[in-house]
């Protein structure tokens, strides 16, 4: 194995869903949900299958799917994109996130994250030989997670070529405010950097949140250098089909499918025709799937104060962080290598996500975008803790 990769153990993930398997534990680690997404997707998808849609499809992604996602990010953003040149279809927001730095970076060159981050973040900077300058968030008195803005001021330097923006954001729930994101915008234009946001959760942000979720693309001087992304996995509960997207200026996409020709080369065919029927669904759909996961989030955040857990309520995403504490723990891999067996449970620790590892240490994350019994069972177990 090359040294740049000999940092990365197997992911997290994998590794705790191997755990819930292994013991029979309700398994609230791996963000996935357990129900379907909708039916006319799954239909459409049933269809093309049986339709003969079962050969390479165009590069970029297939035309309706691209046109979809153009509509999509009309409807909800007022985002312009020509589904022709400005939009390609990957293997999920994996695919595009890694695609994009390859492309974008240079050996050498930073990427401005925050962390913690998603774990393929700084595997995708390593293989691009790019060096990541994380910018700590830490839960403040408000029981919200922030940052210091002079930290992220000092990330950028002169070998800044981008910043790998999440938001809503894995594992805090953190939506980004306005006011981060004019500082994120300004510092980018500064610096002459790209931006590459990751917003897989874009249409899960909670009714009781401070600000709606904002684009970063959206904003004065951003979209001639922004590569947004986005994937079908959460917003329509399909986290095993790997259907994403990219949208950008032709500039920054073509340079992301020069990459992705040779990762993947193209996406599964019969999915995408389906995808492209989900994102065409009428706004209470989109409505409708974000109060579910809202109560559902109310329902684990409660359960999981009454179990002695310190939540730090999210604003968005399917993950609760809450910080072990209060129950006696002091480091959360600890804390989730232990918790099948005392309780049943599998959790996240969220310290994995950080290059400062203190900063997560008692942290855990819990995803509840689960069936409200599984929550209930997973919350009845959690109070052996105790
Ligand atoms: N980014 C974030 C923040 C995620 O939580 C995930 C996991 N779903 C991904 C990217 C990967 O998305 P996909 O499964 O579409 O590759
Ligand atoms: N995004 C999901 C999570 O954060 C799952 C990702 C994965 O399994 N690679 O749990």
């Amino acid at each position: 194995l090359v040294a740049r990769m000999r940092p990365f153990g197997t992911t997290i993930f994998a590794e705790m869903s191997a755990l819930a398997a292994r013991t029979g534990a309700v398994n609230l680690g791996q963000g996935f949900p357990d129900t379907d997404g909708p039916s006319e997707m799954l239909a459409a998808a049933a269809e093309a299958l049986r339709g003969g849609q079962n050969q390479y499809p165009p590069g970029p992604g297939i035309p309706a799917l691209r046109a979809a996602v153009a509509g999509h990010q009309r409807r909800f953003w007022g985002l312009e994109y020509d589904p022709d040149g400005e939009i390609v279809v990957t293997a999920g927001a994996t695919e595009a996130i890694a695609a994009a730095i390859l492309a974008l970076c240079e050996p050498g060159d930073e990427v401005v994250c925050f962390e913690p981050y998603y774990d393929s973040y700084a595997a995708s900077v390593a293989l691009a030989g790019a060096v990541r300058r994380p910018v700590t968030l830490r839960p403040g008195d408000d029981g919200r997670y922030g940052f210091d803005p002079a930290a992220l001021r000092a990330a950028f330097g002169r070998r800044t070529r981008l910043v790998l923006l999440n938001s809503p954001h894995n594992p805090t729930g953190k939506v980004f405010t306005p006011t981060e994101l004019a500082l994120i915008a300004e510092l980018c234009q500064e610096h002459d950097a790209y931006a590459v946001t990751d917003e897989v959760y874009e249409h899960l942000v909670f009714t009781d949140a401070d600000h709606p979720h904002v684009p970063l693309a959206t904003l004065p001087g951003m979209r001639e250098r922004t590569l947004r992304i986005s994937s079908a996995g959460k917003t329509f509960s399909c986290t095993g089909w790997k259907i994403g997207w990219a949208s950008g200026p032709a500039a920054l996409v073509s340079a992301l499918l020069r990459v992705k020709q040779f990762l993947t080369f193209v996406n599964a065919a019969p999915l995408q025709p389906a995808v492209a029927v989900a994102l065409a669904l009428p706004d209470a759909y989109y409505t409708g799937f974000r109060d579910d996961l809202q109560q559902r989030r109310d329902q684990l955040t409660a359960g999981l104060t009454g179990a002695g857990f310190e939540v730090l309520t999210p604003e968005g995403t399917y993950f609760v962080t809450a910080d072990i504490a209060g129950l006696g723990g002091r480091d959360g891999i600890e804390f989730c290598l232990s918790l099948p067996e005392r309780c049943g449970v599998v959790a996240v620790p969220t310290q994995v996500f950080y290059d400062d590892v203190e900063a997560g240490r008692r942290l855990v994350r819990f995803a509840f975008c689960k069936r409200p019994e599984v929550l209930a069972e997973a919350v009845t177990r959690l109070h052996r803790l105790t």
